[in-house]
Protein backbone atom coordinates (compact mmCIF):
# COMPACT_ATOMS: atom_id res chain seq x y z
CA UNK A 1 0.00 0.00 0.00
CA UNK A 2 1.05 3.69 -0.53
CA UNK A 3 -1.13 5.94 1.81
CA UNK A 4 -0.39 9.48 1.93
CA UNK A 5 1.84 9.57 4.53
CA UNK A 6 -0.09 11.74 8.06
CA UNK A 7 2.21 14.63 9.34
CA UNK A 8 0.23 14.58 12.23
CA UNK A 9 1.37 11.09 12.99
CA UNK A 10 5.07 11.64 12.68
CA UNK A 11 4.66 9.34 9.59
CA UNK A 12 7.75 8.99 7.29
CA UNK A 13 8.01 5.10 5.81
CA UNK A 14 11.35 3.39 5.75
CA UNK A 15 12.08 2.11 2.36
CA UNK A 16 15.33 1.43 1.63
CA UNK A 17 15.71 -2.25 2.07
CA UNK A 18 19.07 -1.95 3.38
CA UNK A 19 18.27 -0.29 6.22
CA UNK A 20 15.22 -2.84 7.09
CA UNK A 21 17.94 -5.44 6.78
CA UNK A 22 20.50 -3.78 9.30
CA UNK A 23 17.55 -3.21 11.89
CA UNK A 24 15.77 -6.78 11.38
CA UNK A 25 19.53 -7.96 11.73
CA UNK A 26 20.59 -6.14 14.63
CA UNK A 27 16.92 -7.02 16.22
CA UNK A 28 17.85 -10.64 14.97
CA UNK A 29 13.91 -12.09 17.09
CA UNK A 30 13.85 -15.57 17.47
CA UNK A 31 10.53 -17.74 17.29
CA UNK A 32 10.07 -17.68 21.29
CA UNK A 33 10.66 -14.00 21.49
CA UNK A 34 7.46 -12.15 22.06
CA UNK A 35 8.52 -8.87 19.71
CA UNK A 36 6.53 -5.42 20.29
CA UNK A 37 6.42 -3.00 17.51
CA UNK A 38 5.68 0.88 17.84
CA UNK A 39 4.14 2.11 14.96
CA UNK A 40 4.06 -0.66 12.33
CA UNK A 41 2.85 1.89 9.98
CA UNK A 42 3.03 -0.21 6.29
CA UNK A 43 4.47 -2.72 7.68
CA UNK A 44 8.20 -2.34 6.55
CA UNK A 45 9.70 -3.32 9.54
CA UNK A 46 6.71 -5.68 10.67
CA UNK A 47 6.65 -8.20 7.98
CA UNK A 48 10.15 -9.09 8.26
CA UNK A 49 10.09 -9.07 11.74
CA UNK A 50 7.08 -11.33 11.67
CA UNK A 51 8.84 -13.91 9.24
CA UNK A 52 11.54 -14.14 11.70
CA UNK A 53 9.72 -14.32 15.30
CA UNK A 54 6.49 -16.28 13.75
CA UNK A 55 4.13 -13.80 15.63
CA UNK A 56 4.16 -10.22 17.08
CA UNK A 57 2.39 -7.50 18.45
CA UNK A 58 1.72 -4.14 17.13
CA UNK A 59 0.94 -0.91 18.31
CA UNK A 60 -0.61 1.13 15.80
CA UNK A 61 -2.86 4.80 16.34
CA UNK A 62 -3.92 5.31 12.67
CA UNK A 63 -6.88 3.41 12.16
CA UNK A 64 -6.74 3.50 8.18
CA UNK A 65 -3.30 1.88 8.23
CA UNK A 66 -4.43 -1.34 10.06
CA UNK A 67 -6.68 -3.61 7.40
CA UNK A 68 -4.14 -3.23 5.05
CA UNK A 69 -1.06 -4.28 7.50
CA UNK A 70 -3.54 -7.56 8.78
CA UNK A 71 -3.88 -8.96 5.20
CA UNK A 72 -0.57 -8.43 3.99
CA UNK A 73 0.77 -10.52 7.67
CA UNK A 74 -1.95 -12.69 7.04
CA UNK A 75 0.59 -15.33 5.25
CA UNK A 76 3.75 -14.38 6.99
CA UNK A 77 2.91 -15.54 10.72
CA UNK A 78 0.46 -14.42 13.94
CA UNK A 79 -0.28 -10.62 13.87
CA UNK A 80 -2.20 -8.81 16.62
CA UNK A 81 -3.04 -5.24 16.52
CA UNK A 82 -3.38 -2.95 19.54
CA UNK A 83 -4.77 -0.10 18.15
CA UNK A 84 -3.49 2.75 20.68
CA UNK A 85 -1.45 5.25 21.22
CA UNK A 86 1.15 3.91 22.25
CA UNK A 87 1.64 5.66 26.30
CA UNK A 88 -1.42 4.63 27.21
CA UNK A 89 -0.20 0.55 26.54
CA UNK A 90 0.80 -0.63 30.11
CA UNK A 91 3.90 -2.98 28.90
CA UNK A 92 4.06 -4.60 32.35
CA UNK A 93 0.57 -5.73 32.03
CA UNK A 94 1.27 -6.77 28.62
CA UNK A 95 3.83 -9.14 29.54
CA UNK A 96 1.90 -10.32 32.57
CA UNK A 97 -1.16 -11.05 30.31
CA UNK A 98 1.03 -13.15 27.35
CA UNK A 99 2.77 -15.17 30.73
CA UNK A 100 6.20 -13.88 28.93
CA UNK A 101 8.63 -12.71 31.23
CA UNK A 102 10.30 -9.84 28.94
CA UNK A 103 9.27 -8.60 26.24
CA UNK A 104 11.46 -7.23 23.08
CA UNK A 105 10.31 -3.60 21.35
CA UNK A 106 11.17 -2.37 18.53
CA UNK A 107 10.06 0.94 15.88
CA UNK A 108 10.74 3.66 13.89
CA UNK A 109 9.32 5.70 16.30
CA UNK A 110 6.54 8.87 15.21
CA UNK A 111 9.56 11.40 16.09
CA UNK A 112 6.68 14.12 17.69
CA UNK A 113 6.63 11.98 20.68
CA UNK A 114 10.01 10.13 20.82
CA UNK A 115 10.70 11.16 24.47
CA UNK A 116 7.46 10.83 26.11
CA UNK A 117 7.89 7.28 24.71
CA UNK A 118 11.55 7.10 25.85
CA UNK A 119 10.28 7.62 28.93
CA UNK A 120 7.20 5.20 28.77
CA UNK A 121 9.53 2.55 28.54
CA UNK A 122 11.94 3.46 30.83
CA UNK A 123 8.73 2.81 33.52
CA UNK A 124 7.90 -0.59 32.36
CA UNK A 125 12.01 -1.55 31.90
CA UNK A 126 11.37 -4.28 34.66
CA UNK A 127 9.26 -5.97 31.58
CA UNK A 128 11.60 -5.42 28.75
CA UNK A 129 14.71 -7.40 27.50
CA UNK A 130 15.61 -4.61 24.76
CA UNK A 131 14.39 -2.11 22.88
CA UNK A 132 15.36 -1.40 19.18
CA UNK A 133 14.54 2.40 18.27
CA UNK A 134 14.91 4.48 14.95
CA UNK A 135 15.08 8.05 16.58
CA UNK A 136 16.22 11.48 15.33
CA UNK A 137 20.00 11.27 15.53
CA UNK A 138 20.56 14.40 17.63
CA UNK A 139 17.50 12.39 20.02
CA UNK A 140 20.11 9.15 20.37
CA UNK A 141 23.50 11.54 20.44
CA UNK A 142 21.47 12.64 23.84
CA UNK A 143 20.98 9.45 24.88
CA UNK A 144 24.41 7.98 24.88
CA UNK A 145 26.06 11.62 25.77
CA UNK A 146 28.68 11.54 28.68
CA UNK A 147 28.88 13.96 31.49
CA UNK A 148 30.81 17.07 29.98
CA UNK A 149 29.60 16.58 26.36
CA UNK A 150 27.23 19.74 25.52
CA UNK A 151 24.48 17.30 24.84
CA UNK A 152 24.08 15.75 28.36
CA UNK A 153 21.27 16.32 29.97
CA UNK A 154 18.04 14.82 31.40
CA UNK A 155 17.87 12.32 28.69
CA UNK A 156 20.88 11.31 29.16
CA UNK A 157 20.94 10.71 32.50
CA UNK A 158 17.39 9.13 33.10
CA UNK A 159 18.13 6.43 30.26
CA UNK A 160 21.47 5.45 31.60
CA UNK A 161 20.18 5.19 34.82
CA UNK A 162 17.79 2.41 33.55
CA UNK A 163 19.59 1.35 30.82
CA UNK A 164 22.38 0.36 28.85
CA UNK A 165 22.39 2.92 25.78
CA UNK A 166 24.07 1.41 22.71
CA UNK A 167 23.90 3.61 19.37
CA UNK A 168 24.15 1.40 16.33
CA UNK A 169 23.94 3.58 12.76
CA UNK A 170 22.66 6.28 11.09
CA UNK A 171 20.11 6.82 8.16
CA UNK A 172 20.09 9.32 6.03
CA UNK A 173 16.71 11.32 5.05
CA UNK A 174 16.15 9.95 1.74
CA UNK A 175 15.46 6.47 3.30
CA UNK A 176 12.38 7.60 4.14
CA UNK A 177 8.87 8.48 2.31
CA UNK A 178 8.44 11.11 3.04
CA UNK A 179 12.09 12.22 4.08
CA UNK A 180 12.44 13.67 7.48
CA UNK A 181 14.24 17.11 7.82
CA UNK A 182 16.89 15.56 9.88
CA UNK A 183 19.38 12.84 10.20
CA UNK A 184 18.14 9.27 11.82
CA UNK A 185 19.65 7.23 13.93
CA UNK A 186 19.37 3.47 15.23
CA UNK A 187 19.80 3.04 19.11
CA UNK A 188 19.65 -0.36 20.90
CA UNK A 189 18.52 -0.19 24.87
CA UNK A 190 19.23 -2.78 27.35
CA UNK A 191 17.07 -2.35 30.59
CA UNK A 192 19.74 -3.06 33.53
CA UNK A 193 19.13 -6.16 35.48
CA UNK A 194 17.91 -5.63 39.32
CA UNK A 195 20.90 -6.01 40.94
CA UNK A 196 22.16 -3.20 38.96
CA UNK A 197 19.77 -0.65 39.02
CA UNK A 198 19.74 2.02 41.70
CA UNK A 199 17.96 1.50 45.10
CA UNK A 200 16.54 5.35 45.15
CA UNK A 201 12.98 6.51 44.75
CA UNK A 202 12.12 7.47 41.53
CA UNK A 203 10.32 10.52 41.73
CA UNK A 204 12.92 11.99 43.89
CA UNK A 205 15.45 10.89 41.06
CA UNK A 206 13.43 12.80 38.60
CA UNK A 207 12.80 15.86 40.59
CA UNK A 208 16.91 16.50 41.53
CA UNK A 209 17.76 15.91 37.49
CA UNK A 210 14.79 17.99 36.48
CA UNK A 211 15.81 20.68 38.54
CA UNK A 212 19.45 20.64 38.39
CA UNK A 213 19.20 20.54 34.06
CA UNK A 214 16.15 23.50 34.05
CA UNK A 215 18.77 25.61 34.39
CA UNK A 216 22.39 23.95 33.61
CA UNK A 217 24.36 27.45 33.78
CA UNK A 218 23.87 27.63 37.57
CA UNK A 219 25.88 25.81 39.77
CA UNK A 220 24.06 22.91 41.62
CA UNK A 221 24.11 25.10 45.07
CA UNK A 222 21.71 27.79 42.87
CA UNK A 223 20.15 25.36 40.43
CA UNK A 224 18.67 22.93 43.15
CA UNK A 225 18.21 25.47 46.34
CA UNK A 226 14.13 24.98 45.91
CA UNK A 227 14.94 21.37 46.83
CA UNK A 228 17.49 20.80 49.18
CA UNK A 229 20.73 23.29 50.76
CA UNK A 230 24.47 22.87 50.22
CA UNK A 231 24.99 21.27 53.05
CA UNK A 232 22.33 18.38 52.47
CA UNK A 233 24.33 18.07 48.47
CA UNK A 234 27.86 17.91 50.38
CA UNK A 235 26.76 15.04 52.56
CA UNK A 236 26.10 13.20 48.60
CA UNK A 237 29.48 13.88 47.85
CA UNK A 238 28.47 16.42 45.29
CA UNK A 239 30.53 19.61 45.01
CA UNK A 240 27.79 22.45 45.43
CA UNK A 241 29.76 24.77 43.00
CA UNK A 242 29.76 21.96 40.09
CA UNK A 243 27.38 21.85 37.57
CA UNK A 244 24.73 19.19 36.44
CA UNK A 245 26.65 18.88 33.42
CA UNK A 246 29.55 17.52 35.13
CA UNK A 247 28.03 14.91 37.05
CA UNK A 248 28.10 11.22 36.26
CA UNK A 249 24.25 9.87 36.49
CA UNK A 250 25.35 7.76 40.30
CA UNK A 251 25.87 11.30 41.75
CA UNK A 252 22.51 12.19 40.65
CA UNK A 253 21.18 8.88 42.68
CA UNK A 254 22.92 9.94 45.52
CA UNK A 255 21.36 13.44 45.73
CA UNK A 256 18.11 12.32 45.10
CA UNK A 257 18.79 9.70 48.60
CA UNK A 258 19.72 13.17 50.66
CA UNK A 259 16.46 15.03 49.50
CA UNK A 260 14.60 16.46 52.15
CA UNK A 261 11.19 15.21 53.08
CA UNK A 262 9.05 17.71 51.20
N1 LIG B 1 7.31 1.40 11.10
C1 LIG B 1 6.93 2.13 9.90
C2 LIG B 1 8.13 2.31 9.01
O1 LIG B 1 9.25 2.14 9.49
O2 LIG B 1 7.95 2.60 7.83
C3 LIG B 1 6.30 3.48 10.25
C4 LIG B 1 7.14 4.43 11.08
S1 LIG B 1 6.46 6.06 11.25
C5 LIG B 1 7.94 6.97 11.58
C6 LIG B 1 5.68 6.07 12.86
C7 LIG B 1 4.44 5.21 13.02
O3 LIG B 1 3.93 5.38 14.34
C8 LIG B 1 3.30 5.54 12.09
O4 LIG B 1 2.74 4.37 11.57
C9 LIG B 1 2.27 6.28 12.97
O5 LIG B 1 0.94 6.15 12.54
C10 LIG B 1 2.51 5.57 14.30
N2 LIG B 1 2.14 6.39 15.48
C11 LIG B 1 2.13 7.75 15.59
N3 LIG B 1 1.78 8.12 16.83
C12 LIG B 1 1.57 6.97 17.53
C13 LIG B 1 1.16 6.71 18.88
N4 LIG B 1 0.96 7.70 19.75
N5 LIG B 1 1.01 5.42 19.25
C14 LIG B 1 1.23 4.40 18.36
N6 LIG B 1 1.62 4.59 17.08
C15 LIG B 1 1.79 5.86 16.67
Amino acid sequence: MNARPKKSFGQHFLHEKRYIERIVSAVSPKPDDFVVEIGPGEGALTLPLLAAAGKLTAIELDTDLIPDLIARAASVGELSIIHSDVLKVDFTALAHRHGVERLRIAGNLPYYISSPILFHCVEHAAAIQDMHFMLQKEVVDRMAAEPGSKVYGRLSVMLQLACRVEPLFTVPPGAFRPPPKVDSAVVRLIPLLPEQRHDADPARVHAVVKAAFAQRRKTLGNALRQLMDSDAIKTADVDPKARAETLAPEDFVRLAKVLPNS
